[in-house]
């Protein structure tokens, strides 16, 4: 019988910790009160177990509790600082910058910004996926109101530098958001350390539950206003309100605390891993190009393109392996991802590429097979599809 798959889409989602299952488990039968319920002994102790988890994750920000708001997750967080900042700020001006490489759920509520009247600047990355940040100096007006730049992106991984971004978004006054969902338990990212204004954060992405989020936003120096998206109880301060996800509140903080704790020698074991795939199957093969930059990037991230390959026949090859590839596989007609388009990479490589993203649980064996099959599906379809049009014309500017 044929192994399990290997999972290796740790971009997408992981698997909720057991430590984590088990932290959430009394708080859907015994302790399942509303933590809005103030008058009694049940609502009182979700109330007590959501203000602990709110201390626990602001400790592992290095933010102060009252900073943290929960959503449904990254996207909700994503709107919520885009769209409640542009308009809490319009006043003041009506100018927003993102990145071409953004999540669509940073790329979708700026261009809902734009449908709305404000005006929108998507700058463009390197081709190793870093932001120049002369560029973005000469993008910021004096009606820019907010900037938003992840930290850590889910395609090709590389790492923005959000110490020097926030250091000029500070000096010109406008306010920083990142959407950290990939980076947050796998990079240091502290906001005590690193000048930015907003942060989101996913609660799957960081094997906790999904359905569960962050916003955290400064609360002095300077002290971010939000304009709410969602109105009802007026719970989160007014910014969000809805009863709140107990056990999933409880699962998000113990997942970042455990991701924390575990950060530095985790991120050692992905990366030896990482570069152990990568060492084996461009040892094996040619024609294939890293997509990223090689140095500022995830540990467990790898994006590479397959010169001379189909790409649909690509990724049903690699049955057995979990991965994803360069296209957004959403419609019969599948498009190249606006990440590898952004980076320079031909339609032709972006649909034959494919995105591995590494896990807590994936073992040198697994990565081991993972590479054996990537290099014998490929060395298969290039004997069958020789001379395929895409040969070689990924060279990266550069
Ligand atoms: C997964 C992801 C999101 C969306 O998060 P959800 O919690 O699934 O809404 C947003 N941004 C990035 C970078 C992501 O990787």
């Amino acid at each position: 019988m044929s192994e399990s798959p290997v999972y290796l889409d740790h971009h997408a989602t992981t698997p909720v910790d057991p430590r984590v299952v088990e932290a959430m488990l009394p708080y859907f039968t015994q302790q399942f009160g509303n933590a809005a319920s103030r008058t009694h002994a049940f609502g009182q102790a979700a109330q007590r177990a959501v203000e602990e988890a709110r201390e626990r994750i602001a400790s592992v920000l290095g933010a102060s509790a009252r900073e943290v708001v929960f959503t449904s997750g990254a996207t909700e967080s994503n709107n919520l600082a885009i769209l409640g900042a542009a308009e809490a700020y319009a006043a003041r001006g009506k100018h927003v910058i993102t990145l071409a490489t953004e999540h669509k759920a940073v790329l979708d509520p700026v261009a809902h910004l734009a449908e709305k009247g404000y005006e929108t600047t998507i700058l463009a990355v390197e081709p190793t996926g870093l932001l120049e940040i002369e560029r973005l100096e000469a993008a910021i007006r004096d009606d820019t109101v907010l900037v938003s730049v992840m930290a850590a992106n889910n395609e090709i991984g590389v790492l923005q530098d959000l110490a020097a971004i926030g250091r000029l978004t500070r000096d010109r006054g406008v306010l920083l958001h990142t959407d950290a969902a990939q980076a947050i338990g796998k990079v240091e990212l502290r906001v005590d350390e690193v000048p930015v204004d907003l942060l989101s954060i996913s609660g799957h992405k960081v094997y906790g539950p999904k359905g569960i989020g962050v916003l955290w936003l400064r609360g002095k120096n300077p002290r971010v206003r939000l304009r709410a998206r969602q109105f009802g109880g007026g719970h989160e301060r007014g910014l969000r309100s809805g009863t709140l996800d107990v056990p999933a509140i409880v699962g998000i903080a113990t997942a970042l605390e455990l991701g924390e704790s575990e950060r530095a020698i985790e991120a050692r074991r992905l990366g030896g891993l990482r570069d152990r795939l990568c060492e084996r199957i461009l040892g094996e093969l040619d024609d294939v190009v890293v997509h990223g930059d090689r140095d500022r990037r995830l540990p467990g991230n790898l994006n590479l393109g397959f010169g001379g390959v189909p790409g649909e026949a690509l990724l049903t090859g690699l049955r057995d392996i979990a991965v994803s590839s360069g296209s957004a596989c959403t419609s019969a007609d599948p498009q190249p991802s606006h990440v590898l388009a952004a980076i320079g990479v031909s339609p032709q490589v972006a649909h034959a590429s494919l995105r591995f993203g590494i896990g807590r649980h994936n073992t040198t064996a697994e990565i081991d097979r993972a590479a054996a099959r990537v290099v014998e599906v490929v060395r298969h379809l290039r004997a069958i599809y020789p001379g395929d049009e895409s040969r070689f014309e990924t060279v990266r500017p550069e």
